[in-house]
């Protein structure tokens, strides 16, 4: 007994950080390639994922997502002019052109969260000009943009959407546009997402020699050489993470991993590792429940 608090304390500090194996209904796993943000999203919570990728269930539009979509559009709209016209005075109409669009979609479904235009706008336009404080457009020999490619990766299918292809100094580039604020905690996921790109176009016939971060909240460029220790770490963590998707969706157990993005789980009311009394996951309970938290499953 007067260990008790002790005890408490032990067992408070880890809970948050145990990962935990929750049984699911089915043994499905989703179909389709691999993506870097679906390795990602599986690293992060395998629980979470399952809930996103074999459930499909759908998470409403929040402020940051449709600045970072409206900011990503117009940056594309930017670079796909001729050089010397790449100035902050022909960005800021094909920002609001952006602006305009993703609002319109927004305006035209209620599955969003409290998001108010004129801080969409606010955030896009601080994001868009401090774009310019990272390099010179002008600068910047475009190759290709938001440029879809589909390869295997050490015998795996995967498909990416990479943001920006331009030729530096050193080789072709892969380049990548941050809108939220930089992690430094996930600092390995950002280059991995990089590392991952840059090997499937090296495997579609494009070699790349760099990969970079555009920060655009606190404005910064990194890159980083692409080398092979580098390439294996990312191509390993795809093949783990492959791995051990096909043995939870065999055992039907998913592996919940509890971190500090709990807080912000759109699936923390139904998880078991946050309540103790949250129904099974895959039930008509544990559904109802994802409703009445706002979100939604996507059309079959
Ligand atoms: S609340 Fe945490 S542990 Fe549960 S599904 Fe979400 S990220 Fe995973």
């Amino acid at each position: 007994m007067s260990d008790l608090g002790g005890m408490l304390r032990s067992m408070a500090g880890r809970y948050p950080r145990d990962p935990v194996l929750v049984e699911v209904p089915t043994n499905a796993v989703p179909g389709g390639p691999w993506s870097a943000t679906s390795v990602e999203a599986f690293t992060g919570c395998p629980l979470k994922y399952w809930w996103s990728k074999v459930e499909k269930w759908e998470t409403p539009s929040t402020l940051p997502l449709v600045v970072g979509r409206a900011v990503h559009n117009a940056l594309e709209m930017l670079l796909a002019l001729a050089p010397d016209e790449r100035t902050r005075e022909a960005g800021g109409p094909l920002l609001e052109t952006a602006l305009d669009a993703e609002l319109a979609l927004v305006a035209d479904t209620s599955f969003h969260i409290g998001i108010d235009p004129e801080a969409v706008r606010e955030a896009a336009r601080t994001a868009f000009d401090a774009y310019f404080d990272t390099e010179i457009p002008a600068d910047i020999d475009v190759v290709g943009l938001e440029r879809e490619v589909t390869t295997d990766i050490a015998g795996l299918p995967f498909r990416g959407f990479i943001d920006r292809i331009a030729l530096a100094d050193a080789g072709l580039r892969v380049t990548d546009y941050k809108t939220g604020q930089a992690k430094p905690r996930y600092w390995w996921g950002y280059w991995r997402q990089q590392l991952l790109y840059a090997q499937a176009l090296t495997a579609a016939g494009e070699p790349i020699a760099e990969v970079e971060l555009l920060f655009l909240t606190s404005p910064r460029a990194v890159t980083r050489p692409v080398y092979e220790a580098a390439t294996s770490r990312a191509v390993h963590d795809l093949e783990r993470a492959n791995e051990e998707r096909a043995s939870m969706a065999e055992a039907a157990r998913w592996e919940a991993r509890p971190s500090p993005l709990c807080g912000w789980c759109d699936f923390r009311a139904v998880c078991p590792t946050q309540a103790r009394t949250a129904p099974a996951p895959g039930s008509q309970a544990s559904d109802e429940a994802l409703v009445r938290a706002g979100l939604r499953k996507r059309e079959p």
